[in-house]
């Protein structure tokens, strides 16, 4: 029996000895300005949930390793928590890319060493076995259970310190759920995250100042640097040299306007759910459903006004989770932030809008997130992702039902008024959720926005249905695989980044023939 981690508050809140390599492998692809040709056993494009751990478990594995990543590098130290400041620096679009389609959804993704860990919430949920359960039976992922898995869960969760928010640090604006919770008997809990020394300063998502969050940036690729592997940041990935069948090469070009050629035999491409479909058709890559089968677990936020402060910028915005209506598709789950992030996400007007920001401190929100059985596209367009989705009748119900259900929630817990983002539904007041009972939701009707894309080069035994085969190599083009958040067959119902990290964890250890890490401790406590 393997050693057993703890996942307690003391785990949570130490932060001491945090990993240093002892340099940053990272060339800026800024001053690269001409034309560069080197060597490696393997380029892996994109450092986020998908890359770091496949890079970082085969440099450690002796191989060569280049990662490619667009975006740049940050250390905490540059993290203002100014949500106007970063998300220029950290995200994609500054944060700004949009589904087109009904209704239209922002789908920010993070650009930096770290991906979209640098500014995620830091939830970590292991891939529910439901899911698992489909993907063998209508995927033909027979290897995927739980207990094959579960070394691989294990040795991600103790890379990221996984371990659960304790009560002292979840905030104000989660209490007020749980009581409500408590007083009606649904099931949930304070969530299990990486961190290590988290303090709750709650700006998770404009990168962790204190440098808590164990995003891949500070995890994983520094142990692949460590390992001799080295990051090109500000480089793109444009074009795969291939020859005989078999990859040879992978192109990219530099903030600079230099060029680079990575001369390998082997690809990973982890460039994320949006990003993956363009390249792979730059690479040549020709599948009727690259690109199809897009899922992003859309989501929205509620907000309730009590007569106690909240102070929801105060704790972990992410620190708890209900899951009553998991079965049903849906999630509740915390979504806090500073006042900047209040203010974006009331949606009311003018007066209203000034009345209720005036009382921000007595304000609660909290989230919906659905499990989407609606399914998108990626189109490329130049080279870069065009993002095609509609929300299903069935998905906007399964809103309306956890929409009812915060209200409920709230109600319980002694809120006063409750605002839902559904066009033409009035401010809920005294216990009353009528006025969103009887008015239709229609997906026109609904705010929302989506933080897990999925599936859009999905793993699969049937080649006529999938873009990777069962061990996520791409078919017809030896040595190059996919292990991002594309390869996903269908959407999760729970957040993704171990998901993630796991299968390409597993990626890795299968391309080293290496067998499963039994040794890996066994964690107190997991969600
Ligand atoms: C605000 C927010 C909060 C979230 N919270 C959580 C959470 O609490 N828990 C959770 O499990 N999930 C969360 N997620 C989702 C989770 O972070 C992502 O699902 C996960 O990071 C996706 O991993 P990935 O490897 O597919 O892509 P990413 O992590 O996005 O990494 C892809 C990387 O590839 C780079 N890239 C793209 N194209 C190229 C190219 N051509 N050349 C070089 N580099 C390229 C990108 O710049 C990016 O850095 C959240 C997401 C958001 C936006
Ligand atoms: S709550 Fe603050 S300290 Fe904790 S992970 Fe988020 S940003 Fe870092």
């Amino acid at each position: 029996m393997s050693a057993v981690r703890p996942t307690g508050e003391e785990a949570y809140r130490n932060g001491a000895n945090p990993f240093v390599p002892a340099a940053h492998r990272v060339v800026a692809g800024s001053r690269l300005t001409r034309r560069h040709v080197l060597s490696a056993d393997v380029c892996v494009i994109g450092s986020g949930a998908g890359g770091a751990p496949a890079a970082k478990e085969l440099a450690e594995g002796g191989m060569r390793v280049v990662m490619l990543e667009e975006g740049e590098w940050w250390s905490s130290d540059a993290f203002t928590a100014r949500p106007r400041e970063m998300m220029p620096r950290l995200y994609r679009e500054g944060g700004h890319t949009v589904t087109l389609g009904t209704p239209p959804l922002l789908l920010p993704l993070g650009k930096a060493i770290g991906g979209t860990t640098l500014i995620n919430s830091g939830t970590c949920f292991r891939t529910p076995p439901r899911v698992l359960e489909r993907w063998r039976r209508e995927d033909g992922l027979q290897e995927l259970t739980p207990e094959e898995l579960d070394p691989y869960f294990r040795r991600v969760e103790r890379e990221l310190n996984v371990s659960r928010v304790p009560a002292s640090l979840a905030g104000h604006n989660c209490e007020v759920i749980r009581r409500g919770a408590e007083r009606l008997g649904w099931s949930g809990g304070y969530m299990y995250r990486n961190v290590r020394g988290c303090i709750g300063s709650g700006v998770c998502a404009y990168g962790c100042p204190s440098g808590a969050k164990q995003h891949t940036g500070i995890t994983y690729i520094a142990r692949a640097w460590a390992s001799g592997a080295t990051t090109f940041t500000g480089t793109r990935a444009t074009g795969l040299e291939s020859a005989g069948g078999h990859v040879r090469g992978v192109l990219a070009r530099t903030a600079g306007g230099g060029r680079l050629r990575v001369r390998c035999e082997r690809v990973i491409v982890a460039a994320g759910t949006l990003h993956t479909p363009p390249l792979l058709r730059r690479f040549g890559v020709r599948s009727a459903v690259l690109g199809r089968g897009l899922s992003i677990h859309p989501a929205t936020v509620v907000r309730a006004r009590l007569d106690e402060d909240v102070n929801l910028w105060d704790g972990v915005p992410q620190s708890y989770y209900i899951d009553e209506f998991a079965g049903e598709g849906v999630m509740l789950e915390g979504i806090a932030g500073p006042p900047d992030y209040l203010a974006v996400s009331t949606p009311r007007r003018g007066a209203e809008h000034r009345e209720l920001m005036l009382d921000a401190r007595r304000a609660a929100t909290f989230g919906v997130m659905v499990s989407d059985s609606s399914r998108g596209r990626v189109l490329s367009v130049g080279g870069r992702p065009v993002i095609r989705y509609d929300l299903g009748e069935v998905d906007a119900q399964r809103f309306k039902r956890g929409l009812l259900a915060l209200a409920e929630l709230y109600w319980a817990a002694g809120a006063r008024e409750v605002i839902v983002p559904v066009q033409g539904v009035p401010t809920l007041r005294d216990g009353d959720s009528r006025p969103l009972q009887r008015h239709p939701v229609p997906p026109a009707s609904l705010k929302a926005m989506a933080f897990h894309p999925l599936g859009t080069a999905r793993a699969g035994a049937d080649p006529a249905r999938s873009v990777v085969d069962p061990d996520l190599a791409v078919r017809g083009l030896s040595g190059l695989h996919v292990c991002d958040g594309s390869v996903m067959p269908s959407s999760l119902g729970v957040n993704p980044q171990i998901t993630i990290m796991t299968l390409a964890t597993r990626l890795a250890f299968n391309l080293l023939g290496r067998k499963a890490p039994e040794h890996e401790p066994h964690p107190e406590h997991i969600a």
